[in-house]
C-alpha cells in the first residue's frame, strides 16, 4: 500500500539551491516512490539561538510505499550524503529533512514523531502544506 508522505527540507550551508535539488532528486529515487510535487522555494530566518545564515526551505509531496521508519532512515541517509555534519541542535547544516506528515498516520517514538509536532508553530511550513495538499488526491 502507498501513502502520501510530505517531506520539508531545509539548508542554510554551502550551495543551498543545489542542496534542495540534490534531496528532490534523491528522494524522488528512493525505492517504491514517487516524487509527486513540490512547493516553492521559501528563505526563512533560522531558529533557535544559534547565530547562523538564512535557510531556503522547500516541501515535497510523495506517494511512498515505504514505512515511515525506512522513510526516516532514507531520509537521514540522503543528508548524510549531502554533507551534513552533527553538532549542534538546530545549529546550521547542509541539508535537513523532516518528516511532516505520513497519511494520517500518528507516531510517538523516541526518534520518531508524526506528524511532525512543530507544524503549528512554522508558519512557512503551513504554507507549504497548503501548496501541497491540494496534489494529495485520491487513493
Ligand atoms: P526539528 O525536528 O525541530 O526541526 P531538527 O530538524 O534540527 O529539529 P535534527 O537534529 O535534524 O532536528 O533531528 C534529530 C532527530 O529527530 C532525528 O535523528 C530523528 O530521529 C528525530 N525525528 C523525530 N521525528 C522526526 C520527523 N518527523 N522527521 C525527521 N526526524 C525526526
Ligand atoms: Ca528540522
Ligand atoms: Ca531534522
Amino acid at each position: 500500500m502507498r501513502e502520501w508522505a510530505f517531506v520539508a527540507l531545509g539548508s542554510n550551508l554551502g550551495d543551498r539551491t543545489a542542496n534542495l535539488a540534490f534531496a528532490r532528486e534523491r528522494l524522488a529515487r528512493l525505492p517504491e516512490t514517487e516524487l509527486v510535487a513540490q512547493s516553492a522555494v521559501e528563505e526563512t530566518e533560522p531558529l533557535g539561538s544559534v547565530p547562523q545564515g538564512l535557510y531556503l526551505n522547500q516541501m515535497v509531496l510523495l506517494r511512498t510505499g515505504l514505512a515511515p521508519r525506512a522513510l526516516l532512515e532514507a531520509c537521514l541517509a540522503i543528508e548524510r550524503a549531502a554533507g551534513r555534519e552533527r553538532r549542534t541542535r538546530w545549529g546550521p547544516r547542509t541539508l535537513d529533512l523532516d518528516i511532516v506528515r505520513y497519511g494520517a498516520l500518528q507516531v510517538h517514538d523516541a526518534d520518531l514523531v508524526v506528524p511532525h509536532p512543530e507544524v503549528p508553530r512554522r508558519p512557512f511550513w503551513q504554507r507549504e502544506l497548503a501548496e501541497l495538499i491540494p496534489h494529495a488526491s485520491g487513493d
